[in-house]
């Protein structure tokens, strides 16, 4: 695979925790998640559509935005299965700029976050809980790995957080109830609203959609069960 680098946003107030924050892009995805809606950063055919944007572009308009942004949040698609490109942008970010770096992963390449982590190439981490473990294999990925992305990430002195998207065929009580086990470290968990308004990667799927109310009760569950403060996002 060559530079995978697809997509740069210049300031986002919503990506990254308690910063204003750049967004970068990273095509390519090892999971097939039908409610997913970065689909041209996912599917091989359309992610060949984009133009690559190289990684000198990427660290020119960070520092053209440093006086008013303080941190830069990688997402994709998947950043972590291109962890070379990954490493070098990070390095790159780390000794010219000063922005605090997070990291968006669904928590596949354990090994690649440990190595960042060691480097000192992050600062904050968002992983993804999609379904329950035992469902994810509807998503063609596994949640084992995750395991050991948890615990790099416990063992590490950066803050994470885990982050699930309220689709309602993916995520109901009993999905909740087998992920409880896995919360513990983060910082928090946000339990975000899926919104069923975009091109999806299976839009013939029929996935359901929360209202406010169905997803505090989901919120109110998780928090009787789990130590780390829940935060409703998007309702
Ligand atoms: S892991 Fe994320 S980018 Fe990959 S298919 Fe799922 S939702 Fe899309």
């Amino acid at each position: 695979m060559g530079p995978m680098i697809k997509g740069f946003r210049g300031m986002s107030l919503v990506d990254f925790p308690g910063r204003l924050a750049a967004v970068v892009f990273f095509g390519g995805c090892n999971f097939r998640c039908p409610f997913c809606y970065n689909v041209d950063l996912v599917l091989p055919q359309r992610l060949s559509q984009l133009e690559d944007i190289p990684s000198e572009r990427i660290i020119e308009e960070l520092k053209a935005r440093e006086n008013f942004i303080s941190g830069v949040v990688i997402t994709g698609g998947e950043p972590t299965l291109q962890k070379n490109l990954l490493r070098v942008l990070l390095e790159e970010i780390r000794s010219e700029t000063s922005l605090a770096i997070k990291l968006d992963t669904n928590g596949s390449q354990p090994g690649v976050i440990e190595s960042l982590l060691e480097e000192n190439l992050l600062d904050y981490v968002a992983l993804d809980f999609k379904t329950s473990p035992s469902r994810y294999p509807e998503l063609k990925g596994h949640f084992q790995p995750l395991e050991e992305t948890l615990s790099v990430l416990r063992t590490s002195q950066i803050p994470f957080e885990i982050r699930i998207t309220a689709v309602p065929y993916f995520i109901s009580q009993r999905e909740l109830e087998e992920l409880i086990p896995y919360f513990d470290g983060a910082c928090l968990v946000a339990l975000q609203r899926f919104m069923n308004e975009y091109d999806r990667l299976a839009p013939e799927m029929e996935l359901g959609l929360y209202g406010p109310e169905e997803l505090k009760e989901l919120a109110s569950f998780l928090k009787e069960k789990i130590s780390p403060p829940v935060e409703l996002r998007n309702v």
